[in-house]
């Protein structure tokens, strides 16, 4: 079959749309679309068509394998603008997802109906881009500009159900026997029989005029995504766009929806989210454990009911999966089953799952402080203190109570995992899963495999973790892995910067400007400046430098550990405001750069942010280089997903491809000269990459 059909029944055209997997909008689907419409305003036979998609969805958006070649005609807004000309009314029959493209096709047709369930969006923002085949200028004409706001600005999909409430769609076909397809084909060609053909041409939504709004509604909006999205540029220009609708005519406002398309199309921003988007589709499929074949996980432990062991649980019984929750004594395990209804109660407040939900999904996660009710457990995950010893002593009980093929994970953040193998009898079973906090919210999971990790193991777990719906990363074993061993050397310049002059909340203000969540001082002392003091007690001095984390120590040793102690680099009471310098810390590094013969000097935001991210591209590389990572696109999934790195710059290596390899080596060679080669030794992966222009 040709990706296109017609077939006619009595006076219906219904065209057939087939181009598996998903209906991605080819070359082929588009000018088959345009000669449909020819072929049905030839035919005499016919006075009105249904748009419908064989497979399993309809139109779900650009073909990405189009992605990377030069447009072929005819262009999108050439195929939207034929089907709405068309004298004979269209009626789009959608099933499964409607999103991007496919929803701009929808929105050209004259009707729509969707099956319950399906699902309706345009996510082009996501993507660093806006509708720009006419959806900025159908949808408001439509539904009014809120709620073309709401849909094309925040790009999140609306169901079939409140598609039909809104008006975005004319009928509901409900979901009754066991084949749904043939019944919304049958109420397809019912509800195209019964249409009225004088109402045709009111029915094209670019002869409509869209309200103009409430004087403010798009200041508003753009003020609430300047916030929310700072320094991204699609949600701005979405509302430009929708502006547009309300305040041109349409044709003046598809110029307008084109023009500021171009703009998006081929920029930095656009190209770093694409890049994140197709890094993320690859992390899901391209493991690094060949086909080996994943065991079921029926079943799990999570050892440690603290910060982290709380959330876990709550992420494996968000997706449905028992949790035996194991802690040292009845205390603690009542403190972690408080925590977690607490967060239960708090999910439900905020409207993010029903009363009952909450309640079903915390009656998964059952208490215990008995390691013998791990005997048939499929998975346990340990999440202790940090300290070698307990995490040895507890895998030993974990050998000794589970079942011979159970996995046994542990959640360290910095520790060697072959030496936790190392006491069990199975250290082919045994890995790191490096959740984030809050465990429960957080999409990134760091899996490390050791030494003698099994592929077996390795793809049982990723398989799990799909399930949770968690971004997976492979890595190796190293002190701290991919993300807390390049956090390390970021807070190493971030320190020597303060020592050289930088004041802690010009560096703040000079990474949270770049786009981080929060500046690097104000995580320090949000996590505790004593996670990172204790840590470094337990490392072989010549693995850091000393001198950068001097400030941090003499902090937590005059107990200023952080927000809980209520200062660290900033004092957090009644009469301080966040970022605020103190006096005190101004003083201390005053003094330790004068300890320490360091001349201070006057350091501008530019050379702040080049020195912190070159710190995180330059280590990056060393951990591409020991295969520690398998790909730079997996390092920027690790940054954009678990530290709060700005998604529109794509991750520090995109960020270095944006700013150009050959350019980023000389400055790294640059760095070794000027402040000692220990740290700034160049990574073959960069030089490699610097000569092909490419990771
Ligand atoms: P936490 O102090 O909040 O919780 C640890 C829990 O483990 C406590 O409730 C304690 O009672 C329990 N525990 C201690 N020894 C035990 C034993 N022998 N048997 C059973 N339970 C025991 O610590 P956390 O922040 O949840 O960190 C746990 C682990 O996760 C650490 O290895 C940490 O490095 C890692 N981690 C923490 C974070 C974070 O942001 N907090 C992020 C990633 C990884």
């Amino acid at each position: 079959m040709a990706v296109v059909e017609i077939e006619i029944r009595a006076n219906v055209a219904v065209i057939q749309v087939d181009n598996p997997p998903v209906n991605a909008i080819s070359s082929q689907i588009r000018s088959g679309l345009v000669e449909a419409i020819e072929q049905i305003e030839d035919n005499n036979a016919v006075d009105r068509a249904i748009l419908i998609c064989r497979g399993r969805t309809f139109m779900a958006g650009a073909d990405v394998r189009e992605f990377s070649q030069q447009p072929q005609p005819p262009h999108l807004p050439e195929v939207t603008a034929a089907i709405e000309a068309s004298h004979k009314p269209v009626t789009a029959v959608i099933h499964g997802q409607s999103l991007g493209g496919g929803l701009e096709i929808a929105l050209a047709c004259h009707y729509r109906i969707a099956l319950a369930g399906s699902r309706l969006g345009l996510p082009e923002v996501k993507l660093g881009l806006l509708p720009g085949a006419g959806g900025t200028q159908r949808l408001p004409r439509l539904l009014g500009a809120e709620a073309a706001l709401s849909m094309i600005v925040s790009g999140d999909p609306v169901s079939a159900e409140k598609a039909l409430e809104s008006g975005l769609i004319d009928g509901l076909c409900q979901l009754s026997t066991e084949n749904p397809l043939a019944d919304l084909f049958e109420y397809a060609l019912d509800f195209a029989q019964h249409l009225d053909l004088s109402e045709t041409s009111h029915r094209r939504l670019s002869l409509r005029s869209a309200t103009a709004p409430n004087a403010g509604l798009y200041d508003q909006w753009r003020e609430r995504y300047t916030k929310r999205q700072r320094g991204v540029d699609a949600p701005q220009a979405c509302i430009d766009a929708i502006e547009a609708a309300t305040s041109l005519p349409f044709d003046q406002g598809i110029a307008r929806e084109r023009e500021l398309f171009l703009s998006l199309r081929g920029s930095d921003q656009s190209q770093a989210l694409q890049h994140l988007f197709f890094a993320e589709r690859r992390a899901l499929r391209n493991t690094g454990v060949g086909t080996a074949q994943a065991r079921p996980i029926n079943c799990v432990a999570i050892i440690g009911a603290g910060t982290m062991g709380t959330g876990i649980a709550m992420s494996f019984a968000n997706a449905g999966i028992p949790v035996t929750l194991l802690e040292i004594d009845p205390q603690a395990l009542a403190r972690g089953m408080d925590r977690i209804a607490s967060q239960y109660a708090a999910t439900v407040k905020r409207g993010k799952c029903s009363q009952d939900e909450a309640e079903q999904r915390r009656e998964l996660i059952q208490g215990t402080t008995d390691y013998a009710q791990l005997a048939r457990i499929d998975l346990v995950i340990e999440a202790v203190f940090e300290k070698l010893e307990v995490k040895q002593q507890v895998f030993e009980q974990l050998d000794r109570h589970c079942k011979p093929d159970a996995i046994l994970a542990t959640n360290t953040s910095y520790l060697d995992i072959n030496q936790i193998a190392a006491v069990t009898s199975r250290p082919q079973q045994v890995l790191g899963l490096h959740f984030f906090s809050p465990a429960n919210i957080m999409k990134l999971v760091e899996v490390i495999k050791a030494d003698r990790t099994s592929d077996v193991a390795m793809s049982s777990v990723l398989q799990q973790l799909k399930r949770l719906g968690k971004v997976s990363v492979t890595a190796g074993v190293c002190h701290g892995f991919i993300g807390n061993r390049m956090y390390q050397s970021y807070q190493r310049e971030v320190g020597l910067l303060m020592l050289e002059g930088a004041k802690p909340s010009q560096i703040d203000n000079a990474l949270y400007q770049f786009g981080m969540a929060m500046g690097p001082l104000a995580v320090a002392d949000l996590s505790g400046l004593d996670i990172g003091y204790l840590m470094r007690r337990s490392l072989d001095e010549s693995k850091y430098e000393q001198r950068a984390f001097l400030i941090h120590d003499r902090l937590v040793e005059s107990d200023r550990k952080g927000r809980k102690s209520g200062a660290g680099f900033y004092r957090y009471d009644a009469s301080s405001t966040a970022n605020q310098d103190d006096p005190e810390v101004l003083e201390l590094i005053k003094t330790i750069a004068t300890e320490q013969g360091v001349e201070q000097r006057s350091i501008d935001t530019e050379e702040i942010v080049q020195r912190c991210m070159l710190a995180l591209i330059n280590e990056a590389g060393h951990i591409l280089d020991e295969g520690i990572a398998a790909s730079a696109a997996d390092i920027d999934l690790v940054y954009c997903h678990g530290y709060g790195f700005p998604k529109h710059r794509g991750g520090p290596m995109q960020l270095a491809s944006c700013w150009g390899l050959a350019q980023v080596e000389k400055q790294i060679d640059e760095l070794a000269r000027t402040q000692g080669p220990r740290w700034w030794n160049a990574s073959k992966s960069l030089r490699d990459a610097a000569q092909k222009n490419s990771w």
